[in-house]
């Protein structure tokens, strides 16, 4: 794959960005590079300087954006609406093509001050960073469309946090996404009753990241789009047990991908009031309530729309999501639980039956997940699960059998034991590099993600 670099962000035209400069970093040290995210953009030919002097320094990528461009957008926070954000401390560094013909962007995080900063020093700590490699290597293992943290540089400097054992080390960190057009971008052009710039953009994320002229009815076609690729990651956090944290529109990608990975979870047992944000007191954000979040950041959107599309075809897209989320959960459970779709109403009620299951008795998910994978379910899972056993009597395991009897079960991921991420070992990888400067839990692990992947696929 060769290097294809795009600048296609530059159409949008200066009213959507402020070119910035990226901080002088005292150091930067390498400490993750992802380069199979990399090969998929033709970028992991770099040699380590090179690698340091593009993602620590921010040297431009040939034929790429000249310069970094902070983007603009508002967003609702916890529900309340906040015009005084943007890129605060990331900017949109640069675009590509990637294997597939997608546009894709390296954005990134900690880089510095921009005009959006407000009190902010523009910083990541390095603690943040590992949680995002750590975070988004286990939800695209998981089957979750995320953001793929394409290196993590640490640059030297002590910051200061309130949730971090401070002075805290730093870090800059660059993430590949396929895109960074945010419900929130579309939220601050209606707020400002921008609606020449509002058509504009829906027809950039329709070209780009839909593959459609926008035409007739471009707007509604647009949140049509979204509601489905946003209820579609509704659906996957909640097959994943993932807690995202913070919900607010500003951190929701039009294109569904999920990003931004600040004080996320996996949730032990399949608990709807379960928290991830220490600061989220009202629970908006807790797991089970993700899919009506996600639902509500969407119908911000509608609302944003408002003067481009009537009312009706809003509304109708909007209807759309409770019926993309049934599907898309049911769909995601069954591949969590390694069987084929039979395609039929038995399927959604399997999954509202593993659902129930699963609540009433407080199973821990991960375990289960493995034990159940290929949809043999072990003798010691009891009683609650009688009617789950009953009905996966008629599933076939989804993978065949590449050799033996074992079938679904082939890969050595199954003979030892299921790879979870909860916070204690997330804490653990953590204090080896704090206190020992000890890298080697953490590849490692990513490593143990990797090979789970395999074996889900
Ligand atoms: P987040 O909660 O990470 O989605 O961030 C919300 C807003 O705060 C965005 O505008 C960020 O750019 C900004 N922000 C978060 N942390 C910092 C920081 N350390 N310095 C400057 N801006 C920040
Ligand atoms: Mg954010």
């Amino acid at each position: 794959m060769d290097f294809t670099p795009q600048q296609a962000i530059l159409e949008l035209g200066d009213s959507f960005y402020d070119p910035v400069a990226a901080a002088r970093f005292p150091q930067t040290i390498l400490r993750f590079r992802n380069d199979r995210a990399a090969a998929q953009v033709g970028l992991d030919g770099l040699s380590d300087d090179e690698w340091i002097a593009h993602f620590g320094r921010f040297e431009p990528l040939a034929g790429s954006l000249p310069a970094p461009l902070a983007l603009r957008y508002h967003g609702h926070q916890f529900r309340v609406y906040n015009p005084e954000i943007g890129d605060g401390r990331g900017f949109l560094f640069a675009q590509m093509r990637d294997a597939q013909g997608r546009l894709i962007d390296l954005g990134t995080k900690g880089s510095g001050q921009t005009p959006y900063s407000r009190f902010g020093d523009g910083r990541l700590t390095l603690k943040g960073g590992v949680r995002e490699i750590l975070a988004t290597e286990m939800l695209e293992a998981l089957g979750v469309e995320t953001s793929r943290t394409f290196s993590l540089i640490e640059t030297g400097e002590e910051l200061h946090r309130g949730d971090e054992p401070s002075p805290t080390r730093s870090s800059v960190l660059v993430r590949m996404s396929h895109g960074h057009i945010r419900i929130g971008t579309f939220q601050r052009l209606a707020h400002f009753q921008e609606t020449e710039a509002l058509a504009q953009l829906v027809a950039y994320v329709l070209r780009h990241y839909y593959g459609e002229e926008p035409g007739e009815d471009a707007a509604a076609r647009l949140l049509g789009h979204v509601v489905a690729r946003t209820a579609t990651m509704a659906a996957r956090f909640m097959a994943a047990g993932f807690v995202h944290g913070v919900l607010n529109s500003d951190n929701i990608n039009v294109t569904g991908e999920s990003f931004d990975y600040g004080p996320w979870r996996f949730a032990p047992f399949w608990e709807p009031g379960f928290t991830a944000a220490y600061f989220d007191h009202a629970g908006l954000y807790a797991f089970g309530r993700q899919p009506e979040a996600i639902y509500w950041d969407a119908m911000q959107l509608a609302i944003s729309l408002r003067p481009l599309a009537e009312e009706d075809a809003l509304i109708a897209a909007m209807e759309t999501f409770p019926e993309v989320y049934q599907r898309e959960v049911t769909a995601a459970l069954l591949w969590r639980l390694g069987v084929t779709p039979r395609g039929t109403e038995a399927d959604r009620v399997l999954a509202q039956v593993l659902e129930r299951a699963l609540a009433e008795t407080l199973t821990p998910l991960d375990q289960f997940f493995f034990d159940a994978f290929g949809g043999n379910l072990p003798a010691h899972y009891g009683e609650a699960f009688d009617d789950l056993r009953g009905q996966l009597a008629f599933y076939q395991p989804r993978k065949p059998a590449l050799s033996g009897a074992e079938g679904a079960r082939d890969h050595a991921y199954w003979s030892g034991a299921p790879c979870s991420m909860l916070i204690d070992e997330v804490e653990a990888i953590w204090a080896a590099i704090a206190e020992r400067d000890d890298w080697a839990p953490l590849h490692a692990k990513v490593a143990a993600i990797r090979a789970m992947a395999d074996a889900l696929r």
